[in-house]
């Protein structure tokens, strides 16, 4: 899980990979899009997609209708800027009870996530707190926190969950990015406990020289953050693929780093399973799904599983890679997603896609959450 690679996958840099996607015919409504945005310029300020460009498309609506005819040149304009709402799948229902969602994008600030998530009907959201592939801080202020309650309010209160920077590196022989990767941990952490954000989720660090002396150097870097941070949000640790150095890709070493932790720290952690994460680790969940939830339950305990990726893969089983593909559209298949969303040992958890977007979040996110609830019983 180099910091290049996870960063690849998530929502804001996806655009780049989603145009070759061959799986993008499987989001219906395109073709048709493309025509309603010909005949229609006016649509996108009147039609009632509060989209999750709604608000820069509005600051800029004046200028948009000149620049429609341009936007074919320019394969990153948006299209739900030109397109009709009824060329949308529906607005997906979720029953009470399931946290379902997905990452969404936090451009233009904190507060813009929840009405993002609002607008593909989800019940849970994910958010950066800040830019994840860069090294600068933010502290929040209480405009931003007021702001942020009031939106998370507005959208139902959806279950929120933070995903901090792929930079951070806690578990690091080197004493500087040890400490550099604390303090943006920290950081992360006192974000999260302002904006009343339920789950962080922490990937393990890469231990670089020795294994267990990284596992060592993660969790006294967890315990000094816990300790310096008091708040009600849940680390929640995330399984990894394994790639390189990282830790977390064994359920046994993601506990070796809460055994690690003082007694009265463990119960501010929890576990993140990503299902493409823990299928690339040589977990087989596609064939053997019982045995990994059993093996899970023997070294963590179920209760301690707070948060699900769910993640189709791109790459094979065992190949401790983390590339995300489209739920039901790579190695993992169905079954699992299936498994998952219908095992009531499952339905407190928080479950999060962090599935391509493809060219339209909205429609590609409406898509999957259809997929899963489809799995529901
Ligand atoms: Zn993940
Ligand atoms: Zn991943």
């Amino acid at each position: 899980m180099s910091a290049k690679k996870t960063a690849a996958k998530k929502p804001a840099p996806k655009k780049a990979t989603a145009k070759k996607s061959p799986t993008k015919k499987k989001v219906p409504g395109k073709s048709r899009a493309k025509k309603s945005a010909s005949k229609s310029p006016s649509k996108k300020s009147s039609a009632p997609v509060k989209s999750r460009t709604s608000k820069a498309s509005t600051k800029k609506s004046a200028t948009l209708v000149s620049k429609k005819k341009a936007r074919p040149v320019n394969p990153l304009v948006p299209k739900r800027q030109a397109d009709d709402a009824a060329t949308l799948p529906p607005l997906p229902v979720i029953p009470p009870g399931v946290l379902l969602g997905t990452h969404v994008s936090s451009q233009g600030g904190s507060f813009e996530a929840p009405p993002r998530a609002m607008e593909i009907g989800a019940t849970a959201l994910q958010l950066f707190t800040k830019t994840p592939n860069q090294w600068k801080e933010r502290e929040i202020d209480a405009e931003e926190v007021a702001a942020f309650r009031a939106a998370v309010a507005a959208a139902g209160s959806p279950v929120c969950v933070s995903h901090d920077s792929y930079l951070i590196n806690l578990a690091s022989p080197d004493d500087a990015m040890r400490a550099r990767s604390l303090e943006s941990f920290a950081t992360e952490l006192r974000r999260c406990h302002a904006l009343g954000v339920q789950y962080l989720v922490s990937h393990p660090g890469n231990f670089m020289d020795d294994r267990d002396a990284g596992i060592a150097r993660n969790a006294a870097a967890i315990s000094s953050a816990l300790q310096q941070e008091i708040g009600d949000t849940m680390l929640c640790l995330e399984t990894t693929a394994g790639t390189g150095t990282a830790l977390g890709a064994t359920f046994e070493e993601l506990a070796a780093i809460i055994d690690a932790l003082p007694a009265e720290l463990r119960s501010r952690v929890g576990i993140c399973v990503d299902t493409c994460h823990v299928y690339s680790a040589g977990y087989d969940i596609v064939n053997d799904f019982e045995g990994v939830i059993a093996s899970f339950h023997r070294t963590l305990g179920l209760e301690r599983l707070k948060v699900w990726h769910l993640n189709d893969s791109k790459t094979p089983y065992n190949s401790h890679r983390d590339r995300h593909e489209l739920i039901g559209d790579g190695s993992l298949g169905d079954a699992p997603f299936r498994r998952i969303m219908s095992d009531s040992r499952f339905s407190h958890t928080v479950k999060i896609l962090e599935t391509p977007k493809l060219d339209d979040a909205t429609r590609t996110d409406r898509t999957m959450l259809k997929r899963l609830l489809e799995f529901l019983t």
